[in-house]
């Protein structure tokens, strides 16, 4: 009877830790209401990751308000809570209140149920192109109100919300030392190139070209210090723009070719469907860096 007792605990022990190991890691890192009490350190990819001792960006600063409280993504590593707070003080000297701050990261990182595929590790955070009418909002407010496009309709060029403050407070965050890049809408990197001299290819490479991003702008910070197991993304922006600033043929091509794809001739043989990529979505904790299972125990 007593075997039998202890041979069905251990059945479902082992049904138990089974389902831990099928639960995707969006659900269990969703699920997270504050940061880990750990040393902080962004472990894993930019997009397959979590990160230990997240802090939260104050809801509201000096220069700065956090949107979207609802979603609790105003967790990061305290490097990029630090970044936040300069670039939004750098922000005043352009007229500005200063930012509004979307998404960083959930209190421990890790893939989320809804959005982004990075965003994982604490050092990726969405800055809104709204040039901040009030630092007072409400919680109400922050959920409501609309992120501003900087994109015209034709998606070649920037509209007439764009203004130089804009592109000052991106210059300021693609100069930050921290910064590894800058995700803009391709008519923002078109932007800057028309205006770039020579000696400014060092920052300006930083700024990359990329779909959406029009909205917002999206910084992602380097791997700080003590973050061994953080790991830089591939290729580098040096490997990317080879010492060139990145106003090249790949922006030509979502200038051109992305807006308009060339028409092909159909292809005789009916390609064989290639299987759905498994996107940060899919993962358990099998994919995630072993670190991150002791991110989530973690008190
Ligand atoms: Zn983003």
């Amino acid at each position: 009877m007593i075997r039998a007792v202890c041979l069905s605990l251990a059945i479902l022990a082992a049904g138990l830790s089974a389902a831990t190991a099928e639960t995707k890691a969006k659900d269990l890192f969703g699920s997270k209401k504050s940061g880990s009490r750990q040393a902080p350190e962004a472990i894993g990819t930019y997009a397959k990751g979590c990160g230990a001792g997240l802090v939260q960006l104050p809801e509201t600063g000096p220069t700065w308000q956090a949107m979207r409280l609802s979603r609790n993504r105003n967790w990061g590593h305290p490097e990029t809570v630090s970044f936040i707070k300069r670039l939004s003080a750098k922000a005043t000297q352009q007229g500005w209140k200063g930012l509004y701050i979307g998404d960083i990261s959930q209190p421990r990182g890790g893939p989320m149920i809804t959005g982004h595929q990075s965003h994982q590790i604490g050092l990726d955070m969405d800055i809104w192109m709204n040039k901040p009418k009030s630092l007072r909002l409400s919680r109400g407010q922050r959920e409501n109100l609309s992120a501003i496009s900087v994109r015209a309709k034709s998606q070649k060029t920037v509209n007439d919300y764009w203004t130089p403050a804009h592109a000052a407070i991106i210059e300021a965050a693609a100069r930050d030392p921290a910064v590894d890049r800058i995700f803009v809408t391709p008519p923002v990197k078109a932007y800057f190139c028309q205006k770039s001299k020579r000696r400014d290819w060092d920052w300006i490479r930083k700024i990359r070209p990329l779909y959406g991003h029009h909205y917002h702008f999206h910084v992602r910070l380097k791997c700080p210090k003590g973050s061994r197991n953080c790991q830089t993304q591939r290729p580098t922006v040096k490997e990317l723009s080879k010492g060139r600033d990145g106003c090249d043929e790949t922006l030509n091509w979502w200038l051109t070719d992305y807006l308009n794809p060339p028409k092909v001739a159909p292809k005789k043989k009916k390609a064989k469907p290639t299987p759905r990529k498994r996107g940060a979505r899919d993962y358990t904790m099998a994919d995630l860096p072993r670190q991150c299972a002791g991110v989530l125990k973690s008190r």
